[in-house]
């Protein structure tokens, strides 16, 4: 059987670990082209993960020995649905993987949300992360208290990020704008606002610890918040994990005295944003109290009526991603993904998901190793069934780029952007300082193609 020949669109955890599960394939043997519309790959390990979380940004090792596995090939620069269509694709290749993750957030739906100074938490972890869309965001870091609404890993992480010391941050890759920003600002508090109660914070033990632990910020938990009613109690009893030691470790920080740090990260709970307030700008943010109540399996948050304002200059809306549809691939509006059953993508020919425009924006890294093998075992079992018509028609992606004129980078392009930020990251102690510019990144990463740049050919 020839080689088969597959696409996986987008280069985060998902895509990487698929990409990984196709190359191990011997019957068939598959050759990848892993393509994402920024010239640099890797995704959310690059531009999503807290860069002073450099021990899990190390995952992207393992996807560097997928590179360079044989039958690797790498296109940055490449957007499906504008720079080549659904449509191409299928006369490239025998089958397409869509791991685009879920691009977009999801919105508060109250009054004042698009104030200035009112932000999805996801522009302001693109900002700091150096991705090349998000650097012209002017984060006013000026005010005495900012507000990040949500319960989840995210929150966690915006919150610690606006709390790091300037010795805290000096050894990480954030860019040098986010680190001027972050040490001279005014910010002195931080309150992360849960709208249910301790027991249902969807925020991991690890990330909640470590806020405890910040040089410049003390970690403040109201008593009361942490009194718990009948149903959570019950959940708290059946859990063994994440509910337990989040609890734990809440009542740990309210019993701590405030050190005097210069900082402090406020945990509210029980909590809803009913409203950002302001005139131009962000200049508080009004909050309903909750109750929880039962409906069927799930505990929800009520409004009990009691309203409070907490004044704010800066509100970062931490509340979730939302998947964004593909031009020409079916799409759920409701749940944000492509409808598919185990990653075979419903109702498109060929075609498969896997990570978080497969299942929901949820889970870790390492969730999506499980997912994307799930969705490349049902792709070889396909292949191996016959049901992949195999297109064998259509042009090579680079000549159909070509004849675009579309400039890509290739993955020795990739390595040339990465080696020029690790060697201006070396002499500072940092493990790299990111280029953030579109045109600086191409131009980088552009390189004079020579013929070893194909497809690593498989030995015969
Ligand atoms: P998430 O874990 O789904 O958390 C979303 C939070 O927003 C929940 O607390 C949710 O509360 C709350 N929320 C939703 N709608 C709301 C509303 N209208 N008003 C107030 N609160 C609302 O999402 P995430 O933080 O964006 O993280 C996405 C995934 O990435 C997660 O699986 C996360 O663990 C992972 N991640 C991991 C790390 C890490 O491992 N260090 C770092 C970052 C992200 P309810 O529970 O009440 O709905």
């Amino acid at each position: 059987m020839d080689a088969l020949r597959v696409a996986v669109v987008g280069s985060g955890p998902a895509g990487s670990y698929a990409a990984d599960a196709l190359l191990k394939s011997e019957e068939p043997r598959v050759e990848v082209d892993l393509l994402d519309r920024l010239p640099t790959p890797w995704g959310l390990v690059r531009l999503g993960v807290a860069p002073d979380h450099e021990n899990i940004k190390a995952v992207s090792r393992a996807f560097e020995k997928t590179a360079a596995r044989p039958g690797f090939r790498f296109f940055g620069n490449v957007e499906v649905g504008s720079t080549v269509g659904h449509e191409e694709l299928l006369r490239v290749y025998d089958a397409i993987v869509y791991t685009v993750g879920a691009q977009t957030d999801r919105r508060l739906g109250i009054p004042g949300e698009d104030l200035p100074g009112s932000w999805a938490a996801t522009e302001f972890v693109a900002w700091y992360n150096g991705h090349p869309d998000f650097q012209h965001c002017k984060f006013d870091l000026s005010h005495e208290r900012a507000v990040v609404v949500g319960n989840g890993n995210v929150a966690i992480d915006c919150a610690r990020m606006l709390a790091l010391t300037a010795e805290e941050l000096a050894p990480t890759d954030t860019t040098d704008e986010a680190i001027a920003a972050i040490c001279g600002a005014g910010v002195k508090e931080i309150v992360m606002l849960g709208r249910r109660g301790p027991v249902q914070a969807a925020f991991t033990p690890p990330e909640l610890k470590e806020l405890g632990e910040l040089a410049g910020a003390d970690v403040i938990v109201e008593p009361r918040d942490l009194a718990l009613d009948a149903a959570s109690r019950r959940a708290l009893d059946l859990d063994r994990e994440r509910a337990r030691r989040n609890y734990e470790l809440l009542e740990e920080f309210a019993a701590r005295p405030p050190a005097g740090k210069p900082r402090r990260i406020a945990l509210r709970f029980l909590v809803s944003p009913v409203a950002i307030l302001g005139g131009d700008r962000v200049e508080a943010v009004e909050v309903v109290r909750n109750e929880l109540v039962e409906e069927g399996d799930r505990i929800v948050a009520r409004p009990t009526g009691e309203l409070e304002v907490i004044p704010a200059g800066l509100v970062l809306r931490s509340v979730g991603y939302k998947g964004v549809p593909l031009p020409g691939v079916p799409f759920d509006e409701r749940s944000g993904t492509i409808p598919n059953e185990r990653g075979r993508a419903a109702g498109a020919e060929r075609t498969y998901v896997a990570g978080w425009i497969k299942r929901g924006p949820s889970g870790v890294i390492g969730t999506n190793k499980k997912d994307a093998t799930e969705t490349v075992e049902l792709l070889l079992e396909d292949a191996r069934g016959g049901r992949l018509v195999r297109a064998h028609d259509g042009p090579s992606l680079e000549d159909l780029l070509d004849a675009k004129g579309a400039r890509y980078v290739d993955y020795a392009g990739w390595q040339a952007i990465d080696a020029a930020e690790r060697a201006a990251g070396e002499p500072l102690g940092r493990p790299r300082v990111k280029l953030t510019a579109w045109e600086k990144l191409l131009e980088t990463g552009a390189h004079k193609r020579l013929p070893t740049d194909r497809r690593t050919p498989f030995a015969s």
